[in-house]
């Protein structure tokens, strides 16, 4: 089911003094999606899940589910949270300890007065689909971390929601348990084709389990698209920094050749997607990702988007090397596999495609 927001702002007042988490924001949230609402901290994106699932009143706009207006400033319409058809699951997994995993996912059902044939049913098709057949009886603090998120999602989709809200809900996992249950959740919900909305201030959860982002910043959108248009061509320097490494080099557009621009930056010319049409004249960015520089310590190439550097510093990371290469005055970060043979202080070459970066507005 589709979600569609218009002008929605909501103000608080903390000591005196007004803040404004959500700023005239504007949103249409795609049915049967994983929908992610990502951004740095205090960019509003909880007061906003908290807006759809009307646990906040906002102070202007309007929220329509489906077909269904659930919030109208201007025509006083507010549906109360338990009469909107949503599923919700939190960080912490607000699941009871003092019940057994089959009364966790059974309790939707009971406060419904749902026939108990027809509890037992729903809720063992539910289990199935997470993986927890045969921990009916299992007391729900008797769990992993992971196995209580799952009794949290079984329990939340046992109610046949129209759309499912996340806020955070993998963040009290460790690193692997996250990475797994991520790769679960995503499968579950393709499977499952709901409408999920999902909020995280983790890039990499974003990018891994969304079919369209949304990036946030002081209560506004800044940018929606695919994970790869975010992370490969996005509109602004906020995006294209916040979702992941990038260097940014300064410069202006001096040329276009077809759907390149050629920016003169400090380091020379350098040619780059030229996405958004900067006209020659302007001042722009060019953003290029770690990932895509080849580097080399041995022979030269000649060629555009070449450059000859020292290397600084090579930071091991696990799979790679992280190196800092000096080219005049700049610092460009690259990725540095183990196998090409660099050390800090040496010469090395740097080269990336056209089509492996790109210009923003600067
Ligand atoms: P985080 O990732 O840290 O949870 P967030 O992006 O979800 O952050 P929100 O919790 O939506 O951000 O908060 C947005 C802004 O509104 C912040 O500046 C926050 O301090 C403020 N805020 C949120 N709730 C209240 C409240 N009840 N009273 C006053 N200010 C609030």
């Amino acid at each position: 089911m589709e979600i569609r927001i218009k002008g929605l702002t909501r103000d608080y007042s903390s000591g005196g003094k007004g803040i404004r988490a959500l700023d005239h924001i504007d949103l249409t949230i795609p049915a049967n999606r994983i929908f992610t609402l990502l951004g740095p901290s205090g960019c509003g994106k909880t007061t906003l899940l908290r807006c759809i699932v009307g646990l906040e009143s906002p102070d202007s706009g309007e929220i329509a589910i489906g077909d269904d207006v659930v919030f109208s400033r201007e025509r006083n319409i507010f549906v109360p949270p338990e009469k909107r058809g949503l599923g919700m699951v939190f960080q912490t997994y607000a699941i009871w300890p003092h019940m057994t995993v089959f009364d966790n996912v059974a309790y939707p059902l009971k406060s419904r007065k749902v026939p108990m044939e027809e509890i037992r049913t729903r809720v063992a098709r539910f289990l199935d689909f997470v993986q927890l057949t045969g921990f009916e009886n299992r007391p729900s603090t008797k769990l992993s971390g992971g196995q209580q998120q799952r009794v949290a999602l079984a329990r939340a989709l046992v109610a046949e929601p129209k759309v499912i809200l996340f806020d955070e809900p993998l963040s009290n996992l460790d690193a692997k348990l996250r990475e797994e249950t991520r790769k679960e959740l995503r499968s579950f919900l393709t499977r499952l084709k709901i409408t999920a909305v999902y909020v995280t201030h983790d890039r990499v959860e974003a990018l891994a389990l969304s079919d369209r982002i949304a990036v946030m910043r002081a209560g506004g959108i800044i940018e929606v698209g695919d994970p790869k248009k975010i992370y490969f061509r996005s509109d602004s320097r906020f995006v294209a920094d916040f979702i992941g490494r990038a260097n940014l080099i300064k410069g202006k557009v001096v040329a276009l050749e077809g759907a390149h621009g050629i920016i003169d930056t400090d380091i020379g010319a350098i040619a780059g997607l030229n996405n958004q049409n900067i006209a020659p004249g302007r001042n722009a960015m060019l953003c290029v990702r770690p990932e895509f520089i080849r580097l080399t310590t041995s022979g030269v190439t000649e060629g555009r988007n070449v450059f000859r550097g020292k290397v600084e510093t090579l930071l091991f990371i696990g799979e790679a090397y992280e190196g800092e290469i000096r080219i005049g005055d700049t610092r460009i970060t690259t990725t540095v596999p183990p196998t090409v043979d660099a050390v800090e202080g040496g010469d090395i070459q740097i080269s990336f495609d056209a089509d492996h970066c790109f210009l923003l507005p600067a």
